[in-house]
């Protein structure tokens, strides 16, 4: 027969035997007030991380002391006690719970340290270590390490290792007499494999991005829309940029920030059409945009990106839904960081993602433009 804890201590008086190994000290704790006239008692209740370090709780009927976020079961307030440090617990008789480790550094910073630790590895290899060596080094799990990589990073270790080769042969070309020195030094095992990728790693071919990317050329004009001025340009590619803005000017520096080696060319008329069909989807983002998009960023960013497209017209989405569907829960930070980063405004829809509790929170072009857009799609 089971009884709610509330429905046990009206039935039955406490008493001291009932329960695990008590010491005398821990014992003579119950004839204290019961914890829920303590103010600290609201933080164990809502299992706040943040009065975590601050104080700490035993449960004289378990003989363990938690961390105020602990996740197991709410204890019964009269078996609780609170203790300023860890010492003060361990001396009144209470183990560090199981759970929530109370004895050891918080779980995000043991995850953090140990992904960090792993990512020092991946970097200080000369070839990508695999991936049973690094869950080895971290002691856990081959799947678990994985995981918890991802969780922090956003990346998979594997993503982690190639986005590392891709910055040395960046550096590299600069500095390198030769794009294959560059090219081995970087830890690419061939020239062949490394080429396979430089599309998506560098956005072009080795020798043009050598070259000072002086044969990538990106056209680009400014105009007015219903939300300001918007700069629009167009690789070889796609259309690789649609910037939202007051002025004109800072749109253009902005765009010579993003492409430093480019060269850019004012809109000639025949780029005039595609400015125009850029500014009437901007104006009417139901409508959909029939271009292509010349999309470039990190493999991570990317990810992000796509995600975005997939919402549709009128929806919005969170932070960390966005870092859920692409398969990197908690990485909910590095998802608003891939918004901000978004180079193409409305065709890769970052201002339909918006905060958990509905804010709108930021828009890289300005929170007005963002409610402005959000209206005309009848998200908000
Ligand atoms: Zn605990």
């Amino acid at each position: 027969m089971r009884f709610n804890s509330k429905r046990r201590s009206v039935l039955r008086p406490r008493r001291v035997h009932i329960g695990p190994m008590k010491t005398a000290r821990a014992a003579r704790a119950e004839a204290g007030p019961s914890a829920d006239q303590d103010p600290r008692w609201a933080a164990v209740v809502a299992r706040d991380p943040r009065a975590d370090g601050i104080f700490y709780y035993s449960v004289r009927t378990t003989g363990v002391y938690c961390r105020p976020s602990c996740g197991s079961r709410r204890a019964n307030p009269r078996n609780v006690r609170f203790h300023r440090t860890r010492s003060e617990a361990e001396h009144a008789g209470f183990r560090p719970c199981r759970r929530c480790r109370p004895d050891q550094p918080p779980i995000e910073k043991r995850r953090a340290a140990m992904v960090a630790d792993a990512c020092r590895a991946i970097e200080a290899a000369e070839s990508t270590p695999d991936l049973a060596s690094l869950a080895r080094r971290a002691g856990l799990s081959l799947h678990h390490f994985h995981r918890t990589f991802k969780a922090v990073t956003g990346l998979t270790p594997r993503a982690y290792a190639d986005a590392h080769r891709a910055r040395r042969v960046r550096q590299g070309l600069r500095t390198r007499s030769t794009v294959t020195e560059a090219i081995y030094e970087a830890g690419f095992s061939s020239g062949g494999r490394f080429y396979a990728q430089s599309d998506r790693i560098l956005g072009m071919t080795p020798s043009d991005y050598r070259a000072g990317g002086s044969r990538a050329e990106i056209r680009f004009a400014v105009g007015e829309c219903s939300l300001g001025s918007i700069l629009v340009a167009r690789s070889a590619k796609g259309v690789c940029a649609i910037l939202l803005g007051d002025d004109p000017a800072a749109l253009v520096r902005e765009l010579q920030d993003r492409f430093p080696r480019a060269v850019l060319r004012g809109g000639d008329a025949a780029f005039e059409e595609t400015v125009a069909r850029v500014v009437g989807f901007v104006d009417a983002p139901a409508l959909g945009l029939d271009l292509p998009l010349d999309v470039r960023g990190t493999a991570f960013q990317q990810r992000v990106w796509r995600a975005l497209r997939e919402i549709p017209t009128g929806a919005t989405a969170t932070y960390s839904e966005i870092a859920a569907r692409i398969g990197a829960p908690g990485s909910a930070r590095a998802v608003a960081q891939a918004c901000a980063a978004n180079p193409l405004a409305v065709a890769i829809p970052c201002h339909r993602v918006v905060r958990q509790d509905g804010e709108l929170s930021g828009y890289r072009w300005g929170i007005e433009r963002k409610r402005t857009l959000l209206r005309k799609e009848g998200a908000a």
